[in-house]
């Protein structure tokens, strides 16, 4: 048996198929969500959920929440000294305790949903928290991907394309998938992991310590609280009062707040979600005719104002059909259903939200494994030595989408040994592996002696900040013009460095002819002047008119050596 569970940064939940139904656990007290909420208490008690909610009235700096925005960093956190997968392997075993204690039966095998933008390292994070809880993470698998599952969109037609827009507590994301014959593929994925329904909490309770003015830090999370309830109210309300009793002792707030109000105060924090709508779009090349359907999931796509800005987007009605709170952990379980053979077979692929490469001359990224690609995949590439005799190479794993190395975030780094060759002649083959879970495994080897170094991306806890995955979206495209234009000026420049000597002594020893001397130094000097000036484009082109100049002499040069080497060989 094998249980689903949708480990979000607000709520969680864990189901199991049963007689060929999934079906979500409740709890002691008959609630299938719960809060992603934990209290370390002082003497090492810990409580989760509902029960570590209602510690904050007493101890608010021992009660974690939103853990999930600190995957994958190497961080611990403040108050209770614990690192977020420690913080997070405490809601995954309560969960595991609810689902034994409903099924009455061990439960130690378990798929974990991620937002559909989580990197590696928070890939590896989740897998390690569910390990710590004692469950062996038999596949992580992106919420957009579940959230299709539980809708059901596999049976839509025999192939069909759905937008999935998910919109939680803290993080966004929006999913093209592709469905035929019961197989899914991930076209495009784009989201913000900085942006949710507690962002709208925020603006409101923001509003509210203004007109109350002085509110000491300690009460505040009551503001917050009153903030989420009128967020709550105003998606089935027009308008809502506000009321919080004697909040320092004496004073006391009322305040009333419509619909108008909060569509007002959102209309920007929804926009942020339209535009990774469009990147999304724009990156599966596909028209918003060509989409069969648009699926809410998330708690806050009940906000009215976000389901009309998205049907508006889309230009079509949009998908409600399921609970936005439980879809996605319903589609964890119905995957897991099929692992497990308690439901019909189904195959899932998903997409590498960023590119992998690794550093190569010049400073310049190398892409192995491009964005958008359908894992697991494999690729690999053959690589020479820079210099004669060179004993080893330094093999850098990149992620990101800039066209210099430095720009790119380092996942890993290693050292490969390689035979001493002169320069160019050494072969060393790296490839990349993803496997189902998202996890990068690379292996570099010297072809000549077959040795193999090889590293594990997933066990290396990278310090990047959720939002920076964003960024370097957002980034790449900022920078479009510049990164090209530097990475023309280096790859022009690294042939330039090759060519100059050569051409010293191709003339040196005689292979030019007097016809073609004047416009090979006209060419030699073009290319020194372009590479001082830093100009791309130019010295791209000095570089090639120096090239096509000496492609004569460079030509006598290997049918001498050739004539050369057939002597030898003759005897001659
Ligand atoms: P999720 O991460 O999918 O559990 O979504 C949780 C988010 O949905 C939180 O920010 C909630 O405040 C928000 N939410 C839940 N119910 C509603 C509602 N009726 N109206 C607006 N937002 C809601």
């Amino acid at each position: 048996m094998i249980v689903g569970i949708d480990l979000g940064t607000t709520h969680s939940a864990i189901g199991v198929v049963d007689s060929g139904f999934p079906i979500l656990l409740a709890d002691e007290e008959g609630k299938r969500i719960m809060p992603s909420v934990v209290w370390f208490g002082a003497d090492g008690a810990v409580e989760v959920g509902r029960k570590a909610q209602r510690r904050r009235a007493t101890d608010p700096m021992r009660v974690i929440s939103s853990v999930k925005r600190w995957m994958g960093q190497d961080i611990v956190l403040e108050n209770v000294g614990k690192s977020p997968e420690q913080v997070s392997a405490e809601i995954l075993k309560e969960l595991k305790r609810i689902a034994e204690w409903r099924i009455g039966a061990e439960v130690s095998k378990a798929v974990i949903t991620v937002p559909a933008y989580f990197n590696d390292a928070q890939r590896a994070a989740t897998k390690r928290a569910g390990e710590l809880a004692g469950l062996e993470v038999a596949r992580i698998i992106n919420e957009p991907t579940a959230a299709a599952l539980a809708y059901g969109l596999d049976k839509l037609k025999d192939k069909a394309r759905v937008a999935v827009y998910d919109l939680g507590g803290g993080t966004f994301d929006l999913t093209i998938l592709e469905m035929e014959e019961g197989v899914f593929q991930v076209l495009a994925t784009h989201g913000d992991t900085r942006l949710g329904g507690d962002d709208v909490d925020a603006m409101i309770r923001d509003m509210l310590l203004d007109a109350a003015g002085d509110v000491p830090e300690e009460i505040r999370w009551r503001f917050l609280e009153e903030a989420e309830k009128a967020k709550r109210a105003l998606s089935t309300e027009l308008s809502y009062t506000i009321r919080i009793p004697f909040y320092d002792g004496s004073s006391s707030l009322e305040k009333t707040i419509t619909r108008t109000d909060l569509d007002k105060m959102t209309k920007g924090w929804i926009t942020r979600s339209l535009k990774c709508c469009q990147q999304a779009m724009h990156d599966s090349g596909l028209l918003l005719a060509e989409l069969d359907a648009v699926v809410l999931v998330g708690g806050s796509t009940r906000m009215p104002a976000v389901r009309e800005a998205v049907a508006d987007f889309f230009q079509r009605e949009v998908d409600v059909t399921q609970h936005p709170d439980e879809a996605i952990a319903l589609g964890a379980t119905i995957q897991a259903g099929v692992m497990s053979g308690a439901m019909r077979k189904m195959v899932l692929l998903d997409v590498t939200p960023l590119s992998l490469g690794i550093e190569t001359f010049g400073g310049l990224m190398n892409v192995l494994i491009p964005r958008n690609t359908t894992i697991p995949c494999k690729a690999g590439e053959m690589f020479t030595n820079a210099a004669d005799s060179q004993e080893k190479m330094a093999i850098r794993v990149l992620q990101g989408e800039r066209e210099m190395a430095r720009d790119n975030w380092e996942l890993g780094k290693f050292e490969v040994m390689m035979e001493k060759l002169p320069k160019g002649q050494a072969r060393v083959g790296v490839q990349f592996r993803i496997d189902a879970d998202g996890i990068l495994e690379v292996l570099a080897r010297d072809t000549k002696t077959g040795k193999d170094t090889a590293i594990n991306i997933a066990s290396s806890a990278v310090n990047v900040d959720d939002a920076a995955v964003e960024e370097m979206v957002g980034a790449s495209v900022e920078h479009a013009f510049e990164d090209m234009s530097e990475r023309i000026f280096t790859e022009a420049k690294l042939k330039a460095d090759e060519l100059l000597p050569a051409v010293e002594m191709i003339m040196a020893q005689g292979f030019v002819e007097e016809h073609e001397r004047e416009e090979i130094e006209a060419a030699v000097k073009d290319v020194k002047a372009t590479m001082a000036s830093a100009a791309a484009n130019a010295l791209k082109a000095a570089v090639q008119r120096l090239d096509s100049a000496t492609e004569a002499a460079a030509a006598r040069l290997v049918e001498k050596a050739m004539e050369e080497a057939l002597e030898r060989e003759l005897g001659l």
